[in-house]
């Protein structure tokens, strides 16, 4: 069924990169077998999902959504699709995205845009834009989204879906190609709170090939998100967060938002997180750093794209790798490495990268100070509904403040949640709440997303 949705709409949402049509019947095949013959299967056997285009995986393409990889067929699978496929998952497809997760809007996709299901004419949010599009046009019921400073939240809020980025180390990382390593974050996608907790237990929980991995087990996300009491939680309205820039129709949802937990028995009160204010600016310094260092190895010589340069007859390595990257990498992904190499450089390193890494731990501290007080914070996900293709693609600028809410949860490595919140006034389109729990509290994601659901 879910086959047959893509072909019907798939054209125009373009949300699929590859459908992989053989290996997902093959795969609900063997779950058909398997049942038939009386085998007692795990939850989520049968169930098919898509697969954000940044996580190898085996056998089928992996393409990042740049010109570098394309074609690549990686040789072995991600630590998240080895979990799917245990779970006997079928695998649809992989999702578009901007290249290398670099954006906002999916337009940085070397293979042409997503288009938001709600309105064509519209951006799908970025970079996981495919994953949230396919689950809100039903061309799967699940799929797998990464988060480094907003990537599965933005998306869930602009197409009326869920999305939750898990406590950094929560997921494993093993497999998912490296934006920046120490804000990156593979997270579900879904249509309902219960769906998004069912696919995270399944994918959350230590991994001995990610360095970074937690070693404990993944919250009770299913059993919160079954039960949903929040009478005598405390809430946060982060006040840096909502105010001054925020479309009003997006704020009005909110706010009602906030009401719903007044009235299901919580207590809301405002916190204030000053150093939020700076987070845009020392993610716009980290993630570049940690970016140009991880693309350094396309170089060209390994994997990828293989660019001779013109009119040489002996190449160096050098020049081939300079050609290369030139033609593989698009204008975004040049940006940030130019940007990032800056700001590592010798001379400047204290300056930028430095005085970046300084910010990120101040932000932290205003997370812990804010928890001391109360049990998550919440604020809408997104300053807007989505915006017109176009709208933002030449003013990085603009593009970069769309993640001013969605920053603070990566430099801080706590995990985060965006639900829908209802549709604004202004144009019908749907806007999102952002639920933020203390590490490896990713419980109370769930327990305040059932509520709210
Ligand atoms: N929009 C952010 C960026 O461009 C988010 C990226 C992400 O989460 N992968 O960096």
């Amino acid at each position: 069924a879910h086959l047959d949705r893509i072909a019907a709409v798939d054209e125009q949402v373009h949300a699929y990169l590859h459908v992989d049509a053989e290996g997902a019947l093959a795969a609900a095949r063997s779950i058909d077998e398997r049942r038939a013959a009386g085998e007692s299967l795990p939850a989520l056997a049968g169930v098919p999902i898509a697969v954000k285009d940044v996580m190898t995986t085996r056998g089928i393409p992996t393409t990042c959504g740049s010109r570098t990889l394309e074609g690549w067929v990686p040789p072995y699978d991600a630590t998240v699709v080895t979990r799917l496929r245990a779970q006997g998952m079928p695998i649809l497809g992989k999702t578009n995205m901007d290249e290398f997760a670099m954006g906002s809007s999916t337009e940085h996709s070397a293979y042409g845009p997503t288009r938001n299901p709600w309105d064509l004419e519209r951006i799908p949010g970025g970079s996981g834009g495919g994953s949230s599009a396919v689950v809100a046009s039903f061309q799967a019921p699940l799929a797998i989204g990464t988060d480094t400073g907003g990537s599965i939240r933005q998306p869930a809020a602009v197409t009326g879906t869920v999305g939750t980025k898990p406590t950094y180390g929560g997921v494993s990382r093993y497999g998912l190609v490296a934006l920046a390593s120490s804000l990156d974050q593979a997270g579900p996608c879904a249509r309902s709170v219960l769906d998004t907790a069912l696919l995270h237990s399944v994918i959350g929980g230590h991994d001995p090939m990610d360095s970074t991995s937690i070693e404990a087990p993944v919250p009770a996300v299913v059993e919160a998100a079954r039960n949903g009491d929040v009478s005598g939680m405390k809430i946060g309205i982060v006040r840096e967060l909502g105010g001054e820039g925020y479309q009003p129709g997006v704020r009005a949802r909110f706010d009602e938002a906030v009401q719903l937990l007044v009235d299901r028995g919580a207590e809301v009160i405002e916190v204030s997180c000053p150093n939020f204010d700076y987070a845009l600016a020392a993610y716009y310094l980290i993630l570049p750093s940690e970016a140009s260092s991880n693309l350094a190895k396309f170089d060209a010589m390994r994997y990828g794209l293989r660019i001779l340069p013109d009119g040489v007859d002996d190449p160096s390595a050098e020049q081939v790798m300079a050609a290369s990257r030139d033609a593989g990498f698009g204008d975004e992904v040049k940006r940030r490495i130019i940007l990032g190499t800056y700001a590592l450089s010798s001379g400047y390193y204290d300056a930028y990268y430095g005085s970046a890494q300084k910010v990120r731990t101040l932000i932290a501290q205003d997370f812990e100070r804010a928890f001391a007080k109360v049990d998550v914070l919440v604020s809408p996900t997104a300053p807007t509904t989505a915006f017109r293709f176009g709208d933002k693609l030449d003013d990085p600028m603009a593009m970069y403040l769309n993640d001013i809410a969605t920053i603070p949860a990566n430099l801080a490595g706590v995990p985060g949640m965006s639900l829908p919140s209802g549709l604004a006034d202004e144009d019908g389109l749907p806007a999102g709440i952002q639920i933020l729990a203390p590490a490896m509290r990713d419980e109370r994601l769930y327990t305040v997303g059932a509520a709210l659901e």
